[in-house]
């Protein structure tokens, strides 16, 4: 049994204030592997009181100090990754395919900073004026269970190069990935009190956050109930905000795509991550003519899927992260039929030999409408919904009839067809034939997916705070 009993402070391991216990409970089997004590209020301010002490200092450290602590930071993570990696699977079920492509990106957060210091003009002059970017100051950063790693490095790598100091609340259910990080970043060495750890539930220590006026800025990864709560709250002391929130993005399958090489991707993406990803491509928008085509496709894809233990490095879907979030996808599934929609494969239950965990079969529903809930709202599971269109214009208007915009995808033969498709899609991100991975270029949401933007050298702005001084 583990035991998360440890928040770090100030460059100190210490004892919560808080009492409540948490249990850590596998995904796959749902026995218990551990629990973590919750931190509440106090240890929150006591946090955010050692990050603003930090902050006169840390403020003022030069680029090349900052690099170095990038780099610190880094290598301190990666002694780690096979470590991480193995809690990650154990922790929220996340697949061994999927947990080591993604954290195989771990030092890219760092680099990517790293260069963008490298280039970045912190000063610049404007007719007889400087204008400088300054540090905004205390950042708290709130991050979600499904993909605790990455959100937590990139935005530390952000605020670090900035010379912000922060407290992190990560997701009460990423506690054993938690305490790995919190070694990791102490090992890193940065002074005291620029990086400072509180595990507690969200309305306890993310709204104290939230709310507490030391904390200059929030950045927030998450859902988009929870980031409209944060923005509310936020108001009040106006703080700074970065909210990258959820999604229901579109895959749009062109005219003159080659089915053969995009439905075989469409499938394994809107599985990724076992369908518990903000950026998955949820709706597989085809043209009306080719339906039945790319129905076969899909199907004889979803066919060979394999829903299994995480560990197991063949498996594709795990578990869903709990048995409330397994519910959840059950319930949209019905929901599915309820408005419809044809079920083409997959559907209500447990696969055969999975009764124990939170396993969900991997479903498709087709002859989906874009005004059906099931193709509006954020599933997490893996569920694809195939909406059939008859011109490029609807296709257009189905990618962007929901309240969401933070990713969408396109497959088409024709690269400058599919630019000229993506200009006119409202999201943050477009990938034309594919996924990619690239922290150098923005990323963040349209409309309620999110505000602001986090990676390369957008992202390090939103740690900055411009000052003009006028001659
Ligand atoms: P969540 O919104 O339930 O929780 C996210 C974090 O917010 C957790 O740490 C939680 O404890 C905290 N929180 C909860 N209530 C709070 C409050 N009142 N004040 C402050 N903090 C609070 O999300 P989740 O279930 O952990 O993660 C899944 C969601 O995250 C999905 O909607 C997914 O799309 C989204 N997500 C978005 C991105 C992105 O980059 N856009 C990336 C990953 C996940």
């Amino acid at each position: 049994m583990k035991r998360v009993n440890k928040i770090y402070i100030n460059g100190e391991f210490v004892t919560p204030n808080g009492t409540e216990v948490f249990d850590l409970i596998n995904p796959a089997s749902n026995i218990k592997i551990g629990e973590v004590i919750l931190a509440d209020e106090t240890d929150t301010k006591k946090a955010v009181a050692a990050a603003k002490a930090a902050f006169k200092k840390f403020s003022k450290a030069t680029v090349a100090e900052r690099i170095q602590y990038l780099e610190k930071l880094k290598n301190a993570v990666l002694k780690k990754e096979q470590e991480l990696t193995n809690i990650m699977i154990e922790e929220y079920g996340g697949t061994h395919q999927f947990v080591t492509l993604s954290n195989k990106h771990t030092g890219s957060w760092f680099d990517s900073m790293i260069k963008v210091l490298q280039h970045f003009e912190f000063e610049k002059n404007i007719n007889s004026s400087v204008v400088r970017l300054q540090p905004v100051g205390v950042v708290g950063i709130i991050t979600p269970w499904n993909a605790s790693n990455s959100s937590i490095c990139s935005k530390v790598a952000a605020a670090v190069a900035a010379g912000c100091t922060l407290v992190i609340k990560p997701s009460e259910m990423s506690s054993l990935q938690t305490q790995v990080l919190m070694e990791a970043f102490h090992d890193a060495g940065l002074p005291n009190g620029v990086i400072n750890f509180v595990t507690g539930l969200g309305n306890v220590v993310g709204t104290e956050l939230t709310n507490n006026p030391d904390v200059a800025k929030i950045s927030f990864t998450g859902s988009t109930a929870v980031g409209k709560l944060i923005a509310k709250n936020a108001a009040d002391t106006m703080k700074r905000i970065t909210l990258e929130l959820g999604g229901k993005s579109p895959n749009i399958i062109l005219e003159d795509a080659d089915l053969q090489k995009a439905i075989p991707m469409a499938v394994y993406g809107a599985y990724m991550n076992s369908g518990q990803a903000c950026i998955a491509p949820t709706r597989l928008l085809v043209p009306e003519n080719k339906l039945q085509e790319v129905n076969a496709i899909a199907k004889s894809v979803a066919e060979k899927i394999i829903v299994g233990l995480p560990e197991n490095e063949d498996t594709n879907i795990g578990p869903m992260v709990s048995v409330k979030q397994f519910q959840r996808v059950q319930s949209y599934i019905r929901l599915g039929l309820e408005e419809g929609a044809t079920l083409l494969i997959g559907g209500e239950g447990k696969p055969k030999e999975l009764e124990a965990g939170n396993f969900v079969k991997a479903t498709i529903f087709t002859h989906v409408k874009n005004d059906m809930r099931i193709a509006q709202e954020e599933i997490f599971g893996p569920v694809l919904c195939i909406i059939p269109y008859k011109t490029e214009e609807e296709a257009l208007e189905i990618a962007n009839d929901t309240p969401y915009g933070l990713a969408a995808y396109i497959s088409s033969e024709d690269y400058d067809h599919a630019v000229r498709v993506a200009s006119q899609i409202d999201a943050g991100r477009v990938c034309i034939n594919g996924f990619s991975h690239d922290p150098m270029v923005p990323f963040g949401g349209f409309k309620q997916s999110g505000i602001g933007r986090e990676y390369g050298a957008y992202g390090l702005q939103a740690y900055l705070e411009p000052k003009a001084i006028l001659k």
